[in-house]
């Protein structure tokens, strides 16, 4: 095998992508790690460094931009189950990591990819598609499952063996926990359901922002994931759980915002964004006291006390 060969692995932080680069850097190929961020992600671990670090490969972090939240905006591919576009958020991550392929001369890309294992994504016709559409036939490698498909350029080439790769499919994860067992590669997340727009609240959180804005900013997104948050015709209400969040919202307000704080007493903090009516005023002010640990009263962002009633209509959200 040529020794000069560079490729690109998309390492989302599972156990597919780090064992489909593990294939292929045994195979005496350059490999290099390329991590999505994206703004809907849901980890709690920066699980990406962690095995990128088990494989000694170098790692480079693409922040996706807002061009992304447009391309989850308007979908070309549909959505999943929430307001997830799989397939179009995959032809993103495909094309961005090639750009950074293209600027360290790499020869094609690496996914973990297993045939068959999500229904919406990982079925021939819809790997066929991302090919297509990301403009990068032949040039995606997915070695847990390349002895089902077609082969590649980097097959046909010789820059890989591919007596040397799999033929995984469906959803069973066991020959790919062995794998891991075999490699000695710990630390990976664990199988879930998807990023945050897989979420039935925040998807529906989303869907009202979309409805509301046409411009949506990270700022607005991440907002979105902290909270509890009340929809009105004419305003938004976001009131925060603990202090943590109640940090975060000071930090994400907007100037036109209306804060609100409880005076003395332990209590959330609460954004009122929108059209500053008496109904949303007065339906703040209760969110507030109703989420303060002790009956007290509330203090308006000019100081004034404006209300302690703590009987409220269910959450509207
Ligand atoms: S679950 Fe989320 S991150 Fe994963 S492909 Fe779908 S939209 Fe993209």
């Amino acid at each position: 095998m040529p020794s000069n060969i560079k490729a690109i692995g998309l390492l989302s932080g599972g156990l597919d992508s780090v064992l489909a680069l593990k294939l292929i850097k045994d195979q005496n190929v350059e490999v290099i790690a390329v991590h999505l961020l994206l703004p809907f992600a849901d980890d709690k671990r920066d699980y990406a460094t962690h095995l990128a670090s088990q494989l000694s490969i170098p790692l480079i972090k693409v922040t996706a931009a807002e061009d992304y939240i447009e391309l989850v905006r308007h979908p070309s591919h549909g959505r999943g189950s929430g307001m997830n576009p799989c397939i179009d958020c995959r032809i993103y991550m495909l094309c961005q990591s090639w750009q950074v392929a293209q600027q360290i001369g790499a020869h094609f890309l690496i996914t973990g990819d297993v045939l068959g294992q999500r229904p919406m994504s990982q079925h021939r016709g819809k790997l066929a598609v991302e090919e297509k559409e990301s403009g990068l036939e032949k040039l995606i490698l997915r070695p847990l499952s390349s002895k089902l498909l077609p082969k590649t350029f980097p097959e046909e080439e010789g820059w890989v063996d591919r007596e040397r790769l799999l033929a995984l499919e469906g959803r069973s994860r066991k020959p790919q926990l062995a794998l891991a067992r075999e490699f000695g590669i710990q630390g990976y997340r664990m199988p879930g359901g998807g990023c945050l727009l897989t979420n039935k609240e925040i998807s529906f959180r989303l869907r009202e922002l979309f409805r509301r804005q046409q411009v949506v900013t990270e700022k607005d997104i991440a907002l979105l994931k902290i909270g509890r948050h009340f929809f009105l015709p004419e305003a938004h209400i976001i009131v925060g759980r603990d202090e943590r969040e109640n940090h975060q919202l000071m930090e994400l307000r907007q100037p036109d915002d209306r804060v609100f704080e409880v005076v003395g007493y332990p209590g959330p903090t609460t954004i009122l964004r929108g059209a500053k009516t008496k109904k949303a005023v007065e339906f703040a002010t209760q969110l507030t006291a109703r989420y303060c640990k002790q009956d007290s009263p509330v203090q308006h962002a000019d100081n004034s006390v404006i209300s302690s009633q703590v009987n409220l209509s269910p959450e509207n959200q």
